[in-house]
């Protein structure tokens, strides 16, 4: 018998491996393979998510309004230029859903986020990548591939797995460099975690203009990557259109109510970026005393190298690692085969990943 066959170039596609979860007979286990934070989330938001529960007969609000007006108030942005998905995840594929035809070109960067090309792909788009320069964009790069074909650029900003940050400036460059009908797409999901103001620029970029969006997330520093929270910030035009692709419910009442409390906690946040920025640092330089490189990060996870005698360092790092409980993540998919990324933890974390690595590193 025969299948039904799907269209063509799904079957191309590589399915998203997520990080691992487990290392197996070990008993304590610290994850540090997602870039989820060490911190839970918002007491508030923890209060707001059990509250759902007494109505979990009624469909939740379509249009995520109290999520969207409390995204709206902390950030000064209107509500009706913000839509939420179910994670960033979800408006990354609804935005290349709404824009490309068949053979249409997105535009993506050597090591960027593997969602984008997954996304494009299966809207029947074609992803073109571009290379990047030190492990971060290249913006020149970028304006050198567009051809007749582009349709979006995808930008992520600060990168993953790099950790590393191209200034608003940079960011201005490219969008003036692009034709109109291009749209940026800016992913600023560890936008928080940045100690300089640019976030702000960018939102105003996107305010100014007609073909800027930026994709924000709850699943970072608010911690509630369980309920999947992504909202976009985009012109009225850009909106309208990726709305009417958009599942009916696509954000769970939990989601929403929980969204809300956790936007309105910036305390929390606050906190969270102090205990991240004390040991990004920490962590770097441990790891660079050690000799491994580590790429300057400006978010929640670093990407350390290992030396490159045998090319598979990284690989027994990685089992080396996992057998004493610290899970991180390979990232030879992003074009690292010698690397691994690793998510900043709580303090017990860091302290033994860096312990576990100067065994590993003394080793002959
Ligand atoms: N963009 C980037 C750059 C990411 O690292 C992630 C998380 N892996 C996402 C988007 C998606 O986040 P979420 O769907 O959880 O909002």
């Amino acid at each position: 018998s025969k299948s039904p066959q799907p269209r063509p170039g799904i079957l191309d596609i590589a399915a998203y491996v997520p990080g691992k979860e487990h290392a197996p007979g070990v008993a304590k286990v610290h994850k540090l393979s997602s870039n989820e934070t060490p911190l839970g989330a918002s007491p508030r938001a923890i209060e707001a998510f059990q509250a759902a529960a007494f109505n979990l007969e009624r469909y939740p609000d379509g249009q995520a309004r109290a999520l969207r007006d409390a995204i709206g108030a902390v950030h000064g942005l209107n509500p009706a230029n913000i839509l939420c998905g179910n994670g960033s995840d979800e408006l990354l594929g609804l935005i290349c859903h709404t824009y490309l035809s068949p053979g249409d070109e997105g535009i993506v960067t050597e090591h960027g986020f593997l969602v984008y090309k997954i996304q494009i792909t299966a809207a029947g788009g074609r992803p073109v990548t571009v290379k990047e320069r030190n492990a971060t964009v290249d913006v020149d790069a970028i304006l050198a591939a567009v051809t007749e074909r582009t349709k979006l650029v995808f930008l992520a900003n600060p990168a993953n797995p790099t950790g590393t940050y191209i200034p608003v400036d940079e960011v201005r460059r490219l969008h003036a460099g692009l034709p109109e009908g291009v749209l940026l797409v800016l992913d600023a999901a560890y936008a928080e975690y940045v100690r300089r103001n640019d976030y702000a620029a960018g939102l105003e970029l996107v305010s100014a203009n007609r073909n800027v969006v930026m994709t924000r997330t709850f699943s970072k520093i608010y911690g509630l990557a369980g309920l999947r929270i992504g909202w976009m910030y985009a012109p009225p035009e850009v909106i309208d259109a990726v709305d009417r692709v958009r599942g009916p419910f696509n954000l769970s009442a939990a989601s929403i109510a929980a969204g809300a409390a956790a936007v309105r906690d910036q305390a929390f946040v606050a906190e969270a970026v102090d205990h991240n920025l004390t040991w990004l640092e920490h962590v770097s330089r441990a790891l660079e005393a050690l000799g491994l490189t580590v790429t300057p990060s400006v978010t929640n996870f670093v990407l350390i190298h290992f030396p490159d005698e045998d090319g598979k360092r990284a690989v027994d790092a990685d089992t080396f690692l996992t057998a004493r409980g610290y899970i991180l993540r390979a990232v030879a998919a992003y074009g690292f085969p010698n690397a691994l990324r690793m998510t900043i933890g709580s303090q017990e974390a860091n302290e033994g990943v860096i312990a576990a690595l100067t065994d590993f590193m003394g080793r002959k």
